[in-house]
C-alpha cells in the first residue's frame, strides 16, 4: 500500500488504463466504511482511499474541532484490507488544486440542507476537487448520508461526467444503530438511548399510518425522551421530495442530538 500526500502524484495515476475504485472518507475508519472499500476492492483493478477532512462541510465549528482522529489506525486499517493507494492530502494540496468549470447543482431545502446551512456546497467543493485529482470511474458512497448521494450524483449528471456512483447500504452496530465516527464521541447511556430511538423509529416505518400522524407521535416520544431534533420526514427516494406517505419507495430520513454529538439515519 501506498501512502501518498501529493495531488499532482496521485493524479499521475490515471495515464495507466487499469480500472480504479475511489473511497473518499473522513478517516476514523469503521465497518461503514471497510463495507465501501471492500466492494471497491473486489469491483476494480486498484483502489484508492482519500483520508481528509474538509473544515468546508463543518457549519459548526466545534464539531470540526472534535472530529474524531486516528491516522495510524487508519493506515492499518486500509492496509490489512488491501488498499493499493491512500491519498492523505493537506488542505493546500486539495484546494489549491486547479479550477474546473463544474457548476454546482441546485440542493433543495428539505433535511441536511434546511438545518446545516453551507453544509452542501462544502461537500461539492471538495468533491469538485476530489473527483479531477482523483479521476476513478467508480466512486463508492454509503446510504447512511442519503441526500449525500442525491446531490453528489446530480453533480455528476449537470456537468456530464464520467463517473458512477456505487450507493452501498448502511453498516449498523448490533444494537441496530448505524455505524458513524461521531458515534466515538457518544457514552454508554448515549447509545442505548440512540439505538432505542432508532427501534421505535424502524418500527414506526412498518405500521401503515399517514406521516402527519405518526410526525407528532415521533416529535412526542423525541420530546418525551428529552431529545433535541431537527427533523423526521418522509422521502421518496426516486424523486427526493417530501411525502406524507410511507411506501416501499420511502424512507424516514431523522436527525437528532445526543450529548450535542449530532446523529443522522435513514431507513
Ligand atoms: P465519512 O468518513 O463520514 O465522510 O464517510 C465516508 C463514506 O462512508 C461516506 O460515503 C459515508 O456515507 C460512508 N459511511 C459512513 N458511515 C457508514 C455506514 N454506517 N454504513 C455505510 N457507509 C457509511
Amino acid at each position: 500500500m501506498k501512502v501518498i500526500k501529493k495531488s499532482k502524484e496521485i493524479n499521475l495515476l490515471f495515464n495507466s488504463s487499469k480500472k480504479f475504485g475511489f473511497v473518499p472518507t473522513m478517516g476514523s475508519l469503521h465497518d461503514g466504511h471497510k463495507s465501501l472499500i471492500k466492494r471497491s476492492i473486489k469491483e476494480n483493478d486498484q483502489t484508492i482511499v482519500s483520508i481528509f477532512i474538509n473544515p468546508k462541510q463543518f457549519n459548526n465549528k466545534q464539531d470540526l474541532k472534535n472530529y474524531p482522529k486516528d491516522i495510524n489506525k487508519d493506515l492499518a486499517i486500509c492496509k490489512k484490507l488491501g488498499v493499493n493507494f491512500v491519498f492523505l492530502p493537506t488542505f493546500a494540496e486539495v484546494y489549491n488544486w486547479k479550477k474546473t468549470k463544474n457548476k454546482f447543482p441546485k440542493v433543495e431545502n428539505i433535511l441536511e440542507n434546511k438545518f446545516r446551512r453551507g453544509h452542501f456546497k462544502g461537500v461539492l467543493l471538495v468533491i469538485d476537487k476530489l473527483f479531477n485529482i482523483i479521476k476513478a470511474k467508480k466512486v463508492y458512497l454509503g446510504k447512511k448520508d442519503y441526500q449525500q448521494i442525491q446531490v453528489i450524483k446530480d453533480y455528476i449528471k449537470i456537468n456530464k461526467l464520467n463517473i458512477k456512483i456505487i450507493e452501498c447500504k448502511t453498516i449498523r452496530e448490533k444494537n441496530g444503530l448505524a455505524m458513524s465516527s461521531r458515534n466515538s464521541r457518544l457514552n454508554n447511556q448515549d447509545i442505548m438511548q440512540a439505538a432505542n430511538i432508532i427501534k421505535v423509529l424502524r418500527n414506526f416505518k412498518k405500521k401503515n399510518m399517514n406521516m402527519k400522524i405518526k410526525k407528532l407521535q415521533v416529535s412526542k416520544i423525541l420530546k418525551d425522551l428529552n431529545v433535541k431534533f431537527d427533523y423526521v420526514d418522509v422521502i421518496k427516494l426516486k424523486t427526493f421530495k417530501k411525502t406524507n406517505h410511507i411506501n416501499k419507495d420511502t424512507n424516514l430520513f431523522v436527525a437528532f442530538y445526543l450529548s450535542s454529538v449530532r446523529l443522522i439515519d435513514n431507513f
